[in-house]
């Protein structure tokens, strides 16, 4: 099928006519993050609990998924391999199993990030497509290596959301009617899986 009529090429299309950029959304968290850099505090020596099953509960709205799917492409990193990381993911850590009403789920289980690297690499996902939560945990002291001092900055995190509000709300009911969806927020590996599968992507098909 031609690229032009495929359900991507219309979700990259609404996509542009959004007014607040994906850059926008995040320019304030990761201003944030740049200012504890240059104070020397940063993640280079922790073994990244924050990304593993020891602490990482994230889920991510259609608009955050969508963010970090765009990002993915265009680093060609959507291929069958990474897909199947994704399904053991929710497999293994019982992503798409979590007790809910339908509105909001009882309990957050954890997971180990698909997109965490370990080590010095640390998370292989650029902070301008970031999910947001990821964006605003950070140490506040330097050489952290398990992340003893290491808080949600939950003012800005707050303030963030509360500027794009409107936007955001739009721009997810946008995308979730476009897609047929009707979550809100998921695990972020499950949300992935969601998402492609209604894109239909040639390179992510896995092979019977
Ligand atoms: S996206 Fe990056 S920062 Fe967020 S949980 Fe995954 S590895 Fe960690
Ligand atoms: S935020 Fe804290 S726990 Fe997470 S990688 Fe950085 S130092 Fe480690």
């Amino acid at each position: 099928m031609p690229l032009e009529e495929t359900l991507f090429h219309r979700i990259n299309v609404l996509q542009k006519t959004f007014d607040v950029s994906t850059k926008d959304r995040r320019e304030a968290l990761v201003h944030e993050m740049e200012k504890l850099e240059r104070q020397g505090v940063d993640c280079r020596q922790c073994r990244g609990v924050c990304c593993t099953f020891v602490a990482n509960s994230m889920q991510t709205t259609v608009l955050e998924t969508i963010d970090l799917l765009f990002y993915l492409r265009q680093e060609n990193r959507l291929n069958p391999d990474l897909i199947k990381q994704l399904h053991q993911t929710v497999t293994h850590y019982r992503l798409d199993r979590i007790p809910g009403d339908g509105q909001r789920d009882y309990i957050r289980r954890t997971y180990t990030c698909p997109f965490f690297q370990g080590g010095p690499v640390g998370c292989s996902i650029s902070r301008w497509a970031k999910p947001y939560g990821c964006l605003g945990f950070n140490p506040h002291s330097p050489r952290q290596t398990e992340g003893g001092d290491c808080t949600s900055h939950t003012v800005l995190l707050e303030q963030r959301e509360a500027l794009y509000f409107e936007e955001e709300r739009c721009q997810n009911r946008k995308l979730q009617q476009q897609l047929g969806l009707f979550w809100t927020k998921l695990p972020m590996p499950l949300a992935l899986l969601e998402v492609l599968q209604k894109l239909e992507l040639p390179e992510t098909k896995i092979e019977a």
